[in-house]
């Protein structure tokens, strides 16, 4: 049987990338030595998206849309849209053209020579200003820096899995607080690396704002190091030490009692600081934990277009 790529494209208000994506994709789908499902994830858009979804995929039953109740994110996006992909291999991409389906082919080469994963790195990130490549590449040193398993800079979430690979995030890997491009490149199996060249967005606005994008380098960093953490036993170290050079350097030189207030003063506001922050920092953990806890769904599903078969755990993943 004529294997099945299926890609993933997560949509949130792209009402004027849409009909531009449909055109250059549709060609390079056509001309896969595969067949293909192009499987949309729409995440809550508020603008005309779902309209040109649903007329697509009333004209093609190759396309296939599945609306979520309201927004999620991009992320979830994705993970809906490996739960329902069905192909035996599966591509995630953004729906602007800045991850260029031209790389379709090569993907699908990967995957029949058995890659597993498949990632897709970033040389030139065209339309990202260099505050975003700096900050971009400070947050991978950062977490490569704390965290055990190691991120491969300028990997974007354009990547692909195959089914197996697939079945295992379908499975696992179900955190509320995540980092799916994480996850993707420590699951193992086979892996290969294809390069591109991101290019502009094709139409409209970035949906990541500058806070949404620092508060997710914040989780992501939290999920995968338990490295800040442990900042409370180094200060304590280091607070010892300096109590204890303190105690020497008063005992040696025998102050008398008034004088010294500077010092206390400063070591007080140093030690409140060094507290304060690491209190902040188990709270974001605890945080972490609470939202894990509650177990509430990574998304809702509102409707589907073209899709017969329903993932396990649906709506909730
Ligand atoms: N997106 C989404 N949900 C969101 C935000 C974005 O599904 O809440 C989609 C968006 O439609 C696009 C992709 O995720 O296809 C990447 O978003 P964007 O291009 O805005 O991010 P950037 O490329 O600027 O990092
Ligand atoms: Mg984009």
């Amino acid at each position: 049987m004529e294997k099945k790529l299926s890609v993933v494209v997560s949509v949130y208000n792209e009402e004027e990338a849409l009909p531009l994506f449909y055109e250059t994709a549709k060609p390079v789908l056509q001309g896969l030595p595969w067949d293909y499902e192009l499987l949309f994830v729409n995440d809550g858009s508020e603008d005309r998206s779902s309209e040109i979804l649903d007329r697509l995929a009333a004209e093609d039953d190759r396309i296939k849309v599945v609306s979520f109740s309201r927004n999620f994110g991009h992320e979830a996006a994705m993970i809906a849209g490996i739960d329902y992909a069905g192909g035996d291999g599966i591509v995630c991409m953004d729906a602007d053209l800045q991850h260029p389906p031209a790389c379709l082919p090569e993907i699908v080469k990967k995957l029949e020579e058995g890659c597993g994963v498949i990632t897709m790195v970033r040389t030139r990130n065209e339309s990202a200003g260099v505050i975003k490549n700096i900050t971009s590449a400070g947050f991978y040193w950062l977490i490569n820096s704390l965290s055990d398993v190691k991120f491969e800079a300028n990997a974007s979430d354009f990547f692909a899995v195959s089914a197996q690979a697939a079945d295992v995030l379908r499975g696992s890997y179900r955190e509320k607080v995540r980092f799916l491009r994480g996850y993707v490149q420590n699951i193992g199996f086979k892996r290969a690396a294809i390069e591109y060249e991101a290019a502009e967005r094709a139409a409209g606005e970035s949906k990541y704002s500058i806070r949404k994008l620092l508060a997710f380098s914040v989780n992501t960093i939290l999920c995968f190091s338990n490295l800040p953490l442990k900042l409370g036993i180094y200060a304590g170290g280091l607070a010892a030490l300096l109590g204890l050079a303190v105690m020497v350097y008063t005992l040696c030189t025998r102050q008398g009692a008034p004088s010294g207030y500077t010092t206390i003063v400063i070591l007080n506001c140093f030690m409140f600081a060094v507290l304060f922050l690491i209190v902040g920092i188990m709270g974001e953990y605890i945080a972490i934990l609470f939202h894990e806890l509650k177990d509430r769904p990574v998304y809702i599903v509102g409707e589907t277009k073209n899709i017969r078969r329903r993932p396990d755990g649906e709506s909730g993943g």
